[in-house]
């Protein structure tokens, strides 16, 4: 019997349940503080209590996991944690392709691979001297937004950043990523490959809630003038979203060119959930800022299923449920090697 495990934050909720919803076992690494809200959830068989997730690379929790046969689906709070390094070193088989996810830490990395896949990505600017118009400085790494402003002009940027150095959350300039802000309506897909298969599924699309940026737009001008202030684009929650239906077929092509630029760049390719991130812009075109590599957060607002899974399956399909649908039938075919790392 194989078992389904994760990381006790993100979406392991939404994973864990859809696990037991196809019949499989479910396993948490969770930090003691984080228990008590775990144990509320009868669909969670075992807990396995640790200090740090960083455990999750110790013998001791490897021990477990290898008994119970688990593969362990990676989320946001991995990625967060841990180096690259460390990602890749872990024993247990990983759902999907650990090695992508420095493809995802990595600024550079990340814009290649959106090049190689035909998206359209938003200007970067090489230097604050290069600023001409609104520009949004990110952080590296999965910062969930937090510390990431708005800025139009080096002097203005020189302010913000050295703010941020005030408050502990950069050291310099070389922990900013600069790029050209693109207005619009922001849009987060979230897709599902199987191997298996070979096919793209296209589950659902979600907004961010960020704050406080989004509480900026309640504010009259007047008073948004007034105030000596830092942007954050700090995600505090998800809401549910459909497309036109005339931009889906443009989102199925998104999703299959980014399926073969990671085959060709990062074998053994983009198995299983990623999430492409980006704006609308007044012509209906998408601008890709990000990507995501595994499952985002975003798919809890589909534990039911969404809009997009109600037309592929005849069961409330999350994609937590989908993950380990996967699992089962890999398992079945003798061939889990294929959609583990
Ligand atoms: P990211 O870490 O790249 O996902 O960015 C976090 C948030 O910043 C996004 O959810 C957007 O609200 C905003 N954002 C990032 N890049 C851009 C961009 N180029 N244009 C507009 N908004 C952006």
């Amino acid at each position: 019997m194989t078992a389904i495990a994760t990381l006790g934050s993100h979406c392991a909720l939404q994973v864990l349940k859809g696990a037991k919803d196809e019949g499989l076992k479910t396993l948490l690494v969770c930090e003691k503080r984080r228990q008590r809200l775990y144990k509320r959830f009868d669909f969670i068989d075992e807990i396995i209590p640790v200090d740090s997730f960083l455990e999750v690379l110790e013998p001791r929790c490897a021990r477990i996991l290898e008994k119970n046969k688990a593969v362990l689906i990676p989320h946001g709070t991995l990625i967060a944690q841990m180096s690259s390094e460390q990602i890749e070193s872990i024993k247990t088989p990983v759902f999907g392709n650990k090695w992508i996810l420095r493809w995802e830490s990595d600024r550079n990395l990340k814009e290649k691979l959106m090049r190689d896949a035909k998206l359209d990505v938003p200007k970067s600017i090489p230097n604050p001297d290069k600023i001409k118009r609104l520009t949004i400085a990110k952080r590296h790494g999965a910062a969930g937004g937090k510390g990431y402003f708005l800025t139009s002009s080096k002097k203005d940027y020189v302010k913000k950043r050295n703010q941020l150095i005030k408050m502990g959350l950069i050291k310099g300039d070389k922990d900013l990523y600069l790029q050209e802000y693109v207005m619009g309506v922001l849009a987060y897909l979230q897709f599902f490959y199987s191997p298996l298969d070979d096919n793209l599924e296209f589950f659902g699309v979600d907004k961010r809630h960020e704050s406080d940026i989004e509480g900026l737009g309640r504010i009259p001008a007047q008073e948004q003038l007034g105030i000596d202030y830092i942007s954050s684009f700090n995600v505090i929650g998800n809401s549910p979203m459909v497309l036109r239906e005339s931009l889906l077929d443009d989102v199925y092509a998104m999703g299959e060119r980014f399926v073969e630029a990671s085959r060709r760049l990062v074998k053994p390719g983009m198995n299983g959930p990623f999430c492409i991130e980006g704006v609308y812009d007044q012509n209906g075109k998408f601008w890709t800022f990000e990507f995501s590599a595994r499952i985002v957060a975003g798919t809890n607002i589909y534990m039911e299923g969404s809009p997009y899974s109600a037309l592929m399956y005849d069961v409330p399909m999350s994609m937590g449920r989908r993950i380990a649908r996967e699992v089962k039938k890999a398992k079945k075919q003798n061939k889990l090697d294929l959609i583990t790392t």
